[in-house]
């Protein structure tokens, strides 16, 4: 019989861990996971590193940023051109809704539609 071992995140530190000062040393120095590069964070990991570190006690890639595009807002924890926001804090209001809500249904309709990012 094979025995898995179980991929049980820990629970997150409530104390966040204060990263470490920035000398002049530091600067220079980047995370040592493969393919990444960021800022130190701590033990010459950068923050998400190191909380993979923590969970998993691996270093995997992660995905790149995506790049950060003007001319939007922050709306609902997402970022969104104002036309868009606009439109959906009006549907919203006709609703009685909130954003979230209105989010939801937006989604949800756009799916069930067969979603397409052409459209
Ligand atoms: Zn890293």
């Amino acid at each position: 019989m094979t025995q898995r071992r179980k991929t049980r995140r820990r629970p997150v530190a409530k104390r966040r861990v204060a990263a470490r000062p920035r000398g002049d040393d530091d600067a220079t120095k980047n995370c040592v996971a493969p393919k990444c590069g960021r800022p130190l964070y701590a033990r010459e990991l950068c923050q998400t590193h190191h909380r993979m570190f923590l969970d998993t006690g691996e270093l995997q890639p992660i995905r790149p940023y995506r790049p950060r595009r003007t001319e939007t807002i922050k709306f609902g924890g997402l970022r969104l051109r104002a036309e868009a926001a606009n439109h959906l804090d009006e549907l919203a209001e006709q609703r009685h809704q909130t954003r979230t809500a209105v989010m939801t249904d937006v989604l949800e309709a756009w799916v069930r539609r067969g979603y397409k990012l052409d459209d």
